[in-house]
């Protein structure tokens, strides 16, 4: 059975950047076959026109690249080459007629979005210098075109305000996007894994059990008599409680395991690579450990746990389900202990 996990970050910002590279690459094939067919029939200049054909055809390879491989990084650094080799042309056989320079302003919306604010700034600010120095050094000393001083000035002063606002812009954008990513996965309250990020986990570890024929043992975890905590002491003292039982299962497990939030007062622990048995061994050592760490004025908090281990390509919701039943059981047998998934366990509770 072929399972698609959810393995996509719930927030994704190259989405945006992939859309971006795609219209940027049709926009720049109609643009260079219109142009250059104008300047072979209408202008007859050739050597435009083949500026304009070489970006054409760059564009449709740049296209199947992406297709094939999907690398964005690439695919990115090609079209932005290839924007470079365009703007270039254009400004070089134009001589600067018609103000040709000012397409240089397209560059940095797509250097920066799509190659980060670092190489955004590296290449939007080597090409804003080549272009203030292309027209001091090779447009100011031809006759025909009138670049004053001061209309140089203005130029670099532009260019230059551009880049500062660009950098600041992506550098802006980006932490926005880090932050919302971080968000979206995390569990505001405990700060450990959401449900969410929890499902994705899930499905991914699944996959890797049964790719590598190692188990991957789930465990349950439900705080015992949550209720008369919030109670007795109030809610926010029970979010107190929450964040003290989390950090002490945090600092009990190990690095290559996933713990995250389940809901409420429910909690999700994956041990990749490890049986059933051990798996039950490290639920009650971490019993253990809550209620030596974690208790209110009424004594100890304890939890109930259920145990399921899996090592083939199943649904995750097959995993919860073994291991809710496991948890029930815990909780049917008087809670404050650790119970294995069996089989027979559904049967039993069927007749509940
Ligand atoms: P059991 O031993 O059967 O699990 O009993 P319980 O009281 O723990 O379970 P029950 O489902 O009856 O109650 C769960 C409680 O957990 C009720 C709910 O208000 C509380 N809870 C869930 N999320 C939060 C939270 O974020 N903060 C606080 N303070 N309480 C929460
Ligand atoms: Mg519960
Ligand atoms: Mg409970």
């Amino acid at each position: 059975m072929k399972i698609a996990p959810q393995l996509f970050p719930l927030v994704n910002s190259e989405r945006h950047q992939r859309k971006l590279l795609r219209i940027v690459l049709v926009v720049l094939f109609i643009f260079s076959c219109v142009i250059g067919s104008l300047n072979v029939f209408a202008f007859g200049a050739y050597q435009i026109a083949s500026f304009n054909f070489i970006s054409a055809v760059a564009s449709v390879g740049i296209w199947f690249y992406f297709r094939r491989t999907t690398n964005l990084v690439v695919a990115s650094w090609l079209l932005i080459t290839a924007v470079l080799f365009n703007l270039a042309a254009f400004m070089g056989t134009s001589k600067g007629a018609a103000y040709s320079i000012i397409w240089i302003t397209v560059l940095p919306p797509l250097a920066f979005f799509l190659l980060g604010r670092r190489a955004g700034s590296w290449v939007t600010g080597i090409a804003f210098v080549a272009t203030v120095a292309f027209i001091v050094f090779h447009l100011r000393p031809l006759s025909d075109v009138n670049f004053t001083t001061g209309a140089i000035l203005n130029i670099a002063e532009v260019l230059l305000v551009l880049w500062l606002l660009f950098r600041f812009y992506e550098g802006s954008r980006s932490d926005a996007y880090r932050e919302l990513e971080r968000l979206s996965v995390v569990d505001k309250l405990t700060g450990i894994h959401n449900r969410s990020k929890l499902d994705q986990l899930l499905a991914a570890h699944i996959q890797l059990a049964a790719r590598t024929d190692m188990p991957l043992s789930v465990i349950l975890i439900d705080i015992d008599h949550f209720k008369r905590v919030n109670d007795h002491y109030g809610h926010l003292f029970g979010d107190v409680v929450l964040q003290q039982f989390v950090e002490s299962i945090c600092g009990a497990v190990r690095q290559t395991d996933e713990f995250g939030r389940w809901g409420g007062e429910e909690f999700l622990l994956l041990c990749p690579a490890t049986s059933i048995q051990d798996a039950e061994a490290l639920a009650n050592k971490l019993r253990q450990i809550v209620s030596a760490s974690v208790h209110t004025d009424n004594g100890s908090i304890t939890f109930s746990a259920g145990v399921t281990s899996v090592r083939s390509l199943v649904p995750s919701s097959n995993v919860i389900r073994e291991a809710d039943h496991a948890l029930y059981a815990a909780k049917n047998a008087g809670r404050n202990r650790v119970v294995c998934y069996t089989p027979e366990l559904e049967s039993l509770q069927n007749f509940i």
